[in-house]
């Protein structure tokens, strides 16, 4: 399981910090997801609350995020987000389908085929953020008598 992974991953370096800065607790884990990563925010943060205590990580709140991708045209150097293509990508993939969100989310490898530079069209960019799973910040405690 996808999600199994990137927990244990987060786990076990919200535990590492949480050595490192000598906190007696860590009381909450910002985490940003990518809209581009193929993660289930919600199993990612069961399988958290799940692998949390057996690394000795009891009581954290989760907090996740979802950040955008952020793309860089190869060739004519242009930024865009995920936003201003969004629609557009969704629509050639689903047509006319309402309720059809956000099919590249299920199929990243598919980005390179849907998105191009909304400015010169062309297919050759970088995914410059927003396409995996990071650990932005945690809060502790530390015992003060120490
Ligand atoms: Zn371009």
């Amino acid at each position: 399981m996808h999600e199994y992974s990137i927990a244990e991953g987060l786990v076990l370096t919200i535990k590492a910090l949480k050595d490192k800065e000598g906190l007696t607790k860590v009381v909450e884990a910002l985490i940003y997801v990518g809209s581009l990563a193929q993660v289930d925010r919600e199993v990612l943060l069961e399988t958290l609350r799940i692998l949390g205590p057996e690394y000795g990580l009891e009581g954290v709140n989760y907090v996740i995020k979802e950040e955008e991708s952020i793309f860089q045209c190869n060739y004519c150097g242009y930024v865009w987000p995920w936003s201003e293509v969004r629609m557009n990508v969704i629509k050639e993939l689903c047509g006319d389908i309402e309720d059809c969100d956000n099919p590249i989310h299920l199929i990243p490898d598919l980005v390179n085929v849907f998105v191009k530079c909304p400015k010169c069209s062309s297919q050759d960019f970088k995914i410059l953020t927003g396409y995996d799973v990071k650990l932005i910040s945690i809060k502790g405690e530390r015992d003060e008598r120490l």
